[in-house]
C-alpha cells in the first residue's frame, strides 16, 4: 500500500497564498515569510504545512517581542 499526501492536482499558485495571521493576500503586501507549521491530523497525527506570514505581521510581532523582552509594555 502506498500512502500519498492529500493534495491532488496542479500545484497551488503562490498568488493564492495570504498571510496565516492578517489574510492578506500577496498583492496587499510587499514580502511574505515562508513558514513550516505543524498540523495536528487526525489520520497521519502531524503534518507540516506551509504558510506564510506577511511582512506587517513580523514587524508586529517584533515589536511585541521586544516590548515582552523590556518586561512591560510601554505606555507611551
Ligand atoms: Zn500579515
Amino acid at each position: 500500500m502506498r500512502s500519498r499526501t492529500s493534495w491532488e492536482g496542479p500545484p497551488p499558485d503562490p498568488a493564492w497564498f495570504k498571510c496565516w495571521f492578517c489574510r492578506k493576500t500577496s498583492k496587499q503586501v510587499r514580502t511574505r515569510y515562508g513558514a513550516e507549521f505543524p498540523v495536528r491530523d487526525p489520520n497521519t497525527f502531524a503534518i507540516i504545512t506551509l504558510i506564510f506570514i506577511c511582512s506587517e505581521c513580523v514587524a508586529k510581532f517584533a515589536e511585541w517581542d521586544a516590548m515582552k523582552a523590556r518586561g512591560k509594555p510601554s505606555s507611551s
